[in-house]
């Protein structure tokens, strides 16, 4: 999905959403549109911009059809993307010549190191299942970020069963499972599905934790937690209490501090904002940098400075 992320998503400042308790931070996500799909923007958010190296989530659906993810040809740089469905399809297509469905409970996650472009299409017969899923960024560390793209597809992922959930593991570990997924820095990313009741979910104290909810409502530490937020746990935590009334679903993402200060714009993850320009500038030129996409749909163009 290209972001854009703007200011509004990724300025500094000190936005607070709901009253949190010290346990639980609730922050709310901000209602933007990519491509004519509505999104929940979860991360960045002005008073949390990032949750261990993940730097991005936007939660879009249930979007009955015509509603779809038509996201034409558009760059990144530095960072993964990591697409999660619960419901409906989207076909990949990027510069390195993948060409990917993804389904619900399958996971894509593409490297743009240095550069890659990708599309993400409607399927042609994409029925009429709503289109429902997430999509993450991961901020990649000085140590990979000018290095190569890459695309990886799980079609079987790790999954557990703890007390009262059934937890799939995307990226990293959770309760003794590790996901086969690439990772650049000590992270994790997991479903977590109840039907009803309680559940404790185990954590890496090491990491700092958020939690966003893709299905119904639950309570995470006491507090009552809907689709629309993120909700930050901290770090230093054992496990976390996960109870719901009915089914539920959320996306549990971890990892450890990110110690790398990153400046996000449009569809990159910099350092800087003269690496920004310069992938701009790059993209809009044609540059072999980003490659090409074999996609019908249109080529996104770059905001600011660049000759197109
Ligand atoms: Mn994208």
């Amino acid at each position: 999905m290209s972001g854009p992320v703007t200011e509004q998503d990724a300025a500094a400042g000190a936005e607070r959403g709901l009253p949190a308790s010290p346990e639980v931070e609730l922050l709310t996500a901000r209602e933007a549109t990519v491509g004519c799909l509505a999104v929940r923007r979860a991360l960045p958010r002005r008073a949390r911009r990032t949750v261990g190296a993940w730097c991005f989530a936007d939660h879009f659906g249930p979007a009955a059809p015509p509603a779809s993810m038509q996201v034409g040809p558009h760059p990144h740089f530095g960072l993964h993307t990591v697409t999660w469905l619960v419901g409906g399809e989207v076909l990949h297509r990027d510069s390195l010549g993948s060409e990917q469905l993804i389904r619900p409970g399958q996971l894509n996650l593409m490297t743009a190191g240095h550069g890659v472009a990708h599309a993400e299409e409607q399927p042609a017969d994409g029925g009429d299942v709503p289109l429902h899923g997430i999509q993450l960024w991961v901020a990649q560390p000085e140590a990979t970020r000018h290095g190569p793209a890459a695309f990886e597809h799980h079609a079987d992922l790790p999954r557990v069963d703890v007390p009262g959930a059934e937890v799939t593991v995307l990226v990293g570990e959770m309760a003794g499972e590790r996901s086969p997924a690439r990772t650049d820095t000590p992270l994790v990313g997991a479903e977590v599905a109840l039907s009803s009741g309680a559940a404790t979910v185990p954590l890496h104290p090491a990491y700092e934790h958020a939690a966003v909810v893709l299905e119904g409502v639950v309570t995470l530490g006491g507090q009552r937690v809907a689709t629309g937020v993120l909700a930050y746990l901290g770090e230093g935590r054992d496990d976390i209490v996960v109870g719901a009334d009915a089914p539920a679903r959320l996306m549990l993402l971890g990892g450890e501090p990110f110690p790398e200060p990153i400046v996000m714009s449009w569809n990159f993850v910099a350092r800087d904002r003269r690496e920004v320009d310069r992938a701009a500038s790059d993209w809009n030129a044609g540059d072999q940098r980003f490659g090409s996409v074999d996609s019908a749909l249109a080529r996104i163009p770059a905001p600011g400075p660049g000759p197109g």
